[in-house]
């Protein structure tokens, strides 16, 4: 097993995993806030850190079907949300 490297965001108001506490995006990476995921609210950030991604699989959205991967913390594993992969 390798050693885990964890990337630290500078600032007050870092969104962290709710699960683990590492740090994954900045607010100033937030794109929009209007999305809406499974479990309700999302937003969208065009950078992100301390991830890493499940398969490309398609998936039908509210904007139609798209090419996604899910996002997992890199230090817990667990679910973070899903990207869109641009083709
Ligand atoms: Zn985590």
């Amino acid at each position: 097993m390798g050693l885990l490297f964890v990337e630290s965001l500078p600032g007050p108001k870092v969104f962290k995993c709710k699960h683990c506490g590492v740090d994954s995006a900045s607010p100033d990476a937030i794109v929009s806030k209007e999305f809406r995921g499974r479990h309700g609210r999302a937003y969208l950030f065009d950078s992100v850190v301390n991830v890493s991604f499940g398969p490309n699989e398609d998936r039908i959205l509210m904007t139609g079907m798209h090419i996604v991967n899910d996002i997992y913390c890199s230090c817990c594993q667990r679910l973070l949300g899903w990207r869109y992969l641009i083709t």
